[in-house]
């Protein structure tokens, strides 16, 4: 089609009622025109009333939210040397502001329709003042005037919208300082209101008139057309792509930073600069140039897998703003043309930087090519949660310029006599969380960060930007290098991170055995209660002596050192004095809870190879019971056995009990643990809780989770009371409570589900008991929503009792950190503190490489030194990849590796962020999915199951999805089979 052909059809196009126009704009793309690409009309009359373009809406938006906020303003400030010809300059803004009507809108609002009136005359006078002295060199005095101009707010509805001043700094030195507001321009204006700026200037100083050539269009118009193409079509096709693209999910990107995100967002903001040195600069060019892309792609890529590294997301989205002037009749207008264009990157550990490279440079040309889509429009479509914490689709911008236009045709020497040079200037406000700036020039790259004020402080940016620069250089060595090994450390800061893990070590001398110490309280404290159950009470010297005949019972059967003795019993005083008997003969206590079906207590029996187990004689009953297992009735008084303490030749190294856990590949495995671990659990955080004989214990849990080692032995090492609660109370909180209540429990210790419900009934009662006895509420098992316990602060303050938060792990002997929870944790209570370690333990923060990764960076926890298990029973492989050589000393000491994702402040604080593989919690509750897959698969009939956690109406929830050979299976009948091997909390609650 002819250009003329083509203009006329446009014209027509346009004038066409919307319905009309749609089926021609149809009828052009069937017939290959693309309408995106024909020159824009005119079609108005100059000073018509106009709607906006869409991304005038959103500033307007903005600013009807806050018309005080100058973060929108857009500064330019120039310096001027030699002598000034003010007429001139005058002149010269005149010309520019009778040119672009920009210069001459304002913006009302009729009804629910906003619109730009432009001016038919709007003249801006430059006001001329002297440089005001307030005492300080001339620089600062600058700044100062020039942040407290940038900070005026701009009123849209009245205008203008660019504010001209002339400092007089001397008589041949001046400063021009512009600022417009972003609604009217963007960075591209700038540079052309400069450039005719000086054009303007050098003609009409040297008398002669201004020869501009005549623009072809207006803003207005490019407005108008928008509305006009995006609504015949245009964007349907363009929003296909991005909803392709980006999918419909909208992830929020969580970068480490040292402040939690407010729950509303300022504009504060603060800038930190880097210059690369010129090899770096020079490798990195040539790089891109060897790889086939720009340095833009290079760099772009390289800050998403910065920020992979740090945020431990492997979905990042970046804003790239596009300057948005690929066609003519654009290019020379002053006017808010800018896009901003969101460009994501999937990454993970094993891609190679090449492979990210090329991802890159894909998606960066099919952006280029979707280019006219306004990203508010984007943002309407794909409509995420909106939230005024973050904004929407992207939180961190990436911006790459190359050379500063400015300053080139300054150095151009067209104005003679008369020296141009940009000051610098950045607005000290961050409309998003991060931006990263590049300056490309033929000499130099230099980089900025940006960085909200709210989230990050200078230390944090400082940090962020030393990491990328490391992982420029390992990239300039070798692109071919996974990502995930990638160093973002100097050495030396790496030496400071694992000299902060790994204080002086602290050591607890342990002399002596579980057993031993606690018959060191029945001496010292005879009559003392020990266990409470039922309203029944049992003395120190009552519970020593009972277990004092069965162990030697015990003995005279055989156990020893090391020998693994089951104990499959209900909560009663029975248990605990059977676990005292098989330690004090010597052996480990392995618990079979009655309650796990008869299959994973036959295969455990098996597994441990037990060749005694205790029970109650109802118990023992019901279990399978392979031939040759002797078996003890715990019913029985042992009358005939003597009550004195037993001597057994046994150290703390010797084994003290065996847990079994999920196992992933479909049979759970027992962690062997000897006296040792526990002993030193007290003593090294005795400091934190000051346990003594006055404390109260409730024995909530399970004596198969290890979290009942800390609530036993809690109690009668230190020879306080053992409140043994009944199997239903454990489910009832309204009963439990009225337990603790009545018993005068003074130290709880709950999963945080289950202290959930508990606070609910607490904080519903209406006579609060005065001096309550609880005095440490410890929290252990899952995450802890911090946020979750507000009604509790509220109802009774942080101070008694004392909430901690304490993370750990059946292979490091119940706990590892410790974290006193207080109201202010509230404020931030996104995020799951778990505070320090144990002054026994050492830890690290380790990539998939096994680098220490760097502060406020997500990596694996590892923990070592005195809280590790001995290993796994019969499971040497096992033991081998979860307990690994210490990478940092060769002392011979190993490292447990937890699967548990974790990141680090700079003053040492650890916070929780979830799982590395899929182990999961479920009301505290450690399972493999793995495992339950395995079962399902192995079922008659099923041919593939996928298991997952997912949210239910009382936290987390087990779904499977199975493939049946039959589709008619009956879900509950599945579920039964289950429960024939699988624990009650194992049996996913939906089957689909
Ligand atoms: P278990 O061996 O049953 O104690 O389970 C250990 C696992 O529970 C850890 O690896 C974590 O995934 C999780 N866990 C334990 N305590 C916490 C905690 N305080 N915060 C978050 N997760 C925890
Ligand atoms: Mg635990």
């Amino acid at each position: 089609m002819q250009s003329k052909a083509l203009s006329d059809l446009i014209e027509r196009f346009i004038k066409l009622p919307t319905a009309q126009r749609k089926t021609l704009y149809q009828q052009m793309v069937s017939k290959g025109v693309n309408i995106a690409r024909l020159p824009i009309p005119v079609t108005r009359d100059s000073f018509d009333r106009i709607a906006l373009s869409f991304a005038q809406e959103r500033q307007w938006f903005l600013w009807g939210l806050d018309p005080s906020s100058s973060a929108y303003n857009l500064p330019t400030a120039l310096r001027l040397r030699g002598a000034l010809d003010v007429t001139a300059l005058q002149g010269s803004f005149d010309a520019l502001v009778m040119r672009h009507e920009s210069l001459r809108t304002r913006f009302v609002e009729e009804g629910d329709q906003r619109l730009q009136v432009v001016e038919a005359d709007g003249r801006i006078v430059m006001e001329q003042l002297a440089l005001p002295a307030t005492g300080n060199d001339t620089t600062d005095r600058l700044d100062a005037y020039i942040a407290e101009q940038i900070a005026r707010p701009f009123d849209l509805q009245n205008g203008p919208l660019l504010r001209v001043q002339l400092l007089r700094l001397g008589a041949d030195d001046h400063v021009l300082l512009l600022v417009q507001h972003h609604i009217v321009s963007d960075a591209w204006s700038m540079q052309v209101m400069v450039r005719e700026l000086i054009a303007g200037y050098s003609q009409k100083s040297a008398g002669q008139p201004t020869t501009l050539p005549d623009l072809p269009i207006q803003y207005a118009d490019y407005a108008l057309w928008q509305r006009h193409w995006m609504e015949a079509g245009g964007r349907e096709e363009q929003l296909a792509y991005w909803r392709e693209q980006l999918g419909d999910e909208q992830p929020v990107l969580q970068l480490p930073a040292s402040r939690p995100r407010p729950p509303v967002r300022s504009d504060r903001g603060a800038l930190h600069k880097i210059e690369l040195d010129a090899e770096l600069g020079q490798a990195l060019k040539a790089l891109a140039k060897q790889q086939g892309v720009t340095l833009f792609m290079l760099m772009l890529a390289s800050f998403q897998a910065l920020l992979h590294r740090c945020s431990g997301q492997d979905d990042i989205r970046v804003g790239v703003p596009i300057a948005n002037r690929n066609r003519a009749e654009t290019e020379g207008l002053i006017g808010f043309f800018v896009n901003t264009q969101v460009l994501r990157a999937q990454l993970h550990g094993e891609l190679s930087f090449s492979d990210l490279l090329l991802q890159v440079k894909q998606r960066a040309l099919g952006a280029q090519a979707h280019q006219d889509l306004p990203f508010e429009q984007l943002v309407d479509a794909l409509q995420p949660e909106r939230n005024m914490s973050h904004s929407p689709l992207f939180q961190v911008v990436y911006n790459h310029i190359s050379a500063a236009p400015v300053s080139a045709a300054a150095a151009s020497g067209q104005i003679q006599g008369l020296a141009v040079e940009a000051i610098e200037w950045h607005n000290q406000t961050a409309q998003f969380d991060l931006a990263l700036n590049t300056y490309e020039s033929e000499q130099s790259l230099s980089a900025s960060f940006i960085y909200a004020a709210d989230l990050f402080d200078a230390q944090d940016a400082c940090l962020l930007a030393s990491h990328w620069l490391n992982l420029l250089r390992a990239i300039a060595r070798n692109p071919q290098q996974r990502i995930g090994e990638l160093t973002l450390l100097d050495p030396d800061q790496q030496q400071t991170i694992l000299a902060q893990w790994n204080p002086a070590p602290r050591r607890f001398e342990v002399e002596r055995c579980l057993h031993q110490l606690i018959e060191q309280q029945a001496a010292l404290r005879p009559q003392a209660i020990a266990l409470t159950f039922e309203n029944q009470h049992l003395s120190y010297e009552a519970l020593n002596r009972r277990a004092n005949r069965l162990a030697h019972h015990l003995i005279s059967q055989g156990v020893g050192p090391d020998h693994l003795v089951g104990l499959a019993c209900e909560r009663s005083f029975d248990m605990l004095v059977a676990i005292l008997a098989i330690l004090k003969a010597g052996g480990a206590y392995v618990p079979l809870d009655p309650q796990y079906p008869e299959d994973r207590l036959a295969y455990m029996i098996e597994d441990s190879g037990i060749a005694l187990l205790l029970g109650q004689p109802a118990v023992l009953q019901h279990l399978p019971l392979p031939e040759g297992l002797a078996t003890v009735a715990l019913d029985a008084s042992f009358a005939e056995q003597p009550e004195h303490n037993p001597a057994v030749a046994l150290s703390p190294d010797n084994l003290a009990y065996v847990i079994y856990t999920s196992g992933s590949t479909g049979r759970p495995k027992g962690t062997l643990l000897p006296h040792r671990n526990v002993l030193r659990l007290f003593d090294a955080t005795q400091d934190w809780f000051g346990f003594d004989h006055n404390d109260v214990w409730s024995l909530f849990h399970s004596y198969a989770f290890d979290f009942s080692v800390w609530e036993i032995f809690g109690a009668l090492l230190h020879g306080g009371r053992l409140l043994i609660v009944p199997q239903d109370t454990t489910r009832a909180a309204d009963d439990f409570y009225a337990l603790l209540c009545d018993a005068g429990v003074s130290v709880l210790n709950q999963t945080p589900s289950a202290f959930r419900q508990l606070m609910h009934v607490a904080c519903a009662e209406q006579n609060l008991q005065r001096d309550n006895p609880l005095r440490h509420v410890v929290f252990g098992g899952e995450a802890l929503d911090v946020g979750s316990l507000a009604p509790w602060f509220q109802r009774f303050g942080d101070q008694t009792p004392r909430l901690v938060n304490m993370y750990g792990i059946t292979e490091t002997t119940v706990h590892v950190t410790y974290r006193p929870l207080s109201c202010a944790d509230l404020q931030q209570a996104s995020v799951s503190p778990i505070g320090e370690p144990i002054p026994d333990l050492s830890w690290y923060l380790l990539d998939a490489q096994l680098n220490p990764v760097p502060h406020n960076c997500i990596g694996e926890l590892y923990v070592g030194r005195a809280g590790l298990a001995r290993g796994y029973l019969n499971r040497a492989d096992l033991t081998a990849t979860r307990f690994i050589p210490n990478p940092f000393d060769n002392d011979g000491s190993r490292l447990y590796r937890t699967g548990d994702l974790a990141r680090c402040t700079a003053d040492g604080v650890i916070e929780y962020i979830g799982r590395i593989d899929h182990q999961v919690k479920i009301r505290g509750f450690r399972i493999e999915l793995g495992e339950i897959e395995a079962r399902l698969q192995a079922l008659d009939g099923i041919r593939d199951a996928v298991v997952l956690a997912q949210p239910g109406p009382s936290g987390a929830q087990l779904v499977a999805y199975v493939v049946a050979d039959d589709a008619q299976l009956e879900v509950a009948e599945l579920k039964a089979r289950l429960k024939a091997s699988l624990p009650d909390y194992m049996v996913p609650a939906h089957l689909l």
